[in-house]
């Protein structure tokens, strides 16, 4: 009976799943079936999760989204490969190899991916919101979404960089289209997208502006690279500030996923031919708009999610290469997700906050 009983074991892991949606209670360690790779699928054994805000809002429930419960989240994987599926030895994966996902994942043949608007695919959808994700041992991925991690680059750092930097480099590369020089306004400096962003905009050549809420984000903002820091909460009139700050210019580029709470300021930064690039609003959805402006001074609103396949590999590629460098906030044991759920709730994290699953023998 031994062999019976190991072969039930080997069949169940650990995961941090919910059964309704609902508040950071709601999560629970539970020992769940090991996930079955389909064809052109991996399994991935599991070694950093990072947190992204989507994390909360799928835990909370959003509008429209259905979940096979209970639900396991997590969207910024990195691991080792575990178990091949059908028609995937094509693609040269090993088990054991070092591999990072991407989590938007498309039908890639249909109108929208061959025109590389990836995210806008008809069957678009984000691993650990739509499907289930990362918070355990092992995770079934499609292996289009895989990537290699050299040696050298820790897995935390791949996990912590895949869902926040393409979001970033898509808007403020594919999207905006930032230049050298430009000056470039990024909302609430301590986000994974908003120092991605800032990171991104230094690697470019722009000057740039942020604000945020306290002595130590202001620190930690001007070390990985902004120009001018405002503390928002001292000056209530930051958006007065940094039009004085840029030399009357206003903002070539403002990237602003903080929404109700700062669009109608953040609007008012923008110089002539300033283009405002949104994706999402942590503080509300209903933004507003003076046309007067919009139209006056030749002002553009770009929404944005995501990247496409190829921009996720370049920006990888930045990071792999010491380009970028993804700031890690605080590692929390793979038991402790509710705690880092809670830190994230709070918005006390200057950069990304990672789950170590099973981690690696490097880190
Ligand atoms: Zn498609």
């Amino acid at each position: 009976m031994p062999d019976a009983v190991q072969t039930q074991e080997a069949r169940t892991m650990k995961a941090v799943v919910f059964h309704e949606h609902g508040p950071v209670e709601n999560l629970s360690l539970e020992s769940v079936p090991v996930p079955e790779p389909g064809a052109g699928d991996v399994r991935i054994k599991v070694a950093y999760c990072a947190l992204n805000h989507l994390d909360l809002w799928t835990r909370d429930g959003l509008p429209g989204l259905k979940l096979e419960m209970p639900h396991i989240g997590g969207s910024d994987i990195s691991g080792t490969v575990d178990t091949l599926g059908a028609g995937t030895e094509r693609y040269g994966f090993q088990p054991g190899d070092r591999v990072v996902v991407n989590p938007g994942v498309s039908c890639g043949h249909c109108r929208f991916c061959r025109m590389g608007e990836d995210p806008l695919c008809d069957t678009y959808h984000i691993l650990g919101e739509h499907t289930r994700g990362g918070y355990a041992e092992y995770a079934v991925v499609p292996v289009r979404s895989l990537m290699s991690v050299p040696e050298g680059v820790p897995l935390k750092t791949a996990a912590a960089a895949s869902l926040a930097y393409q979001t970033a480099y898509r808007m403020v590369v594919g999207r905006a289209k930032l230049r050298p020089r430009e000056n470039l306004l990024v909302l609430g400096a301590g986000s994974g997208v908003s120092t991605a962003c800032i990171q991104i905009g230094k690697m470019l050549g722009a000057t740039v502006y942020t604000i945020t809420s306290s002595d130590e984000k202001m620190r930690l903002a001007k070390a990985i690279g902004a120009d001018h820091v405002v503390d928002y909460t001292k000056d209530t009139e930051w958006e007065k500030t940094l039009y004085k700050l840029s030399g009357k210019r206003g903002m070539d580029v403002v990237v602003d996923h903080v929404g109700e709470a700062t669009w109608v300021k953040s609007m008012r930064t923008l110089g002539k031919g300033g283009r405002i690039v949104t994706c999402g609003g942590t503080t509300g959805p209903k933004l507003q708009l003076d046309v007067r402006h919009l139209f006056w001074k030749g002002h553009t609103v770009m929404g944005s999610t995501m990247a496409n396949d190829q921009e996720w590999r370049e920006v990888m590629g930045l990071v792999y290469a010491g380009k970028l460098e993804p700031v890690i906030d605080t590692e929390f044991g793979f038991a402790d997700l509710p705690d880092a759920h809670r830190r994230m709730e709070e918005a006390e994290q200057f950069g990304k906050i990672v789950i170590r699953v099973a981690g690696e023998p490097d880190s």
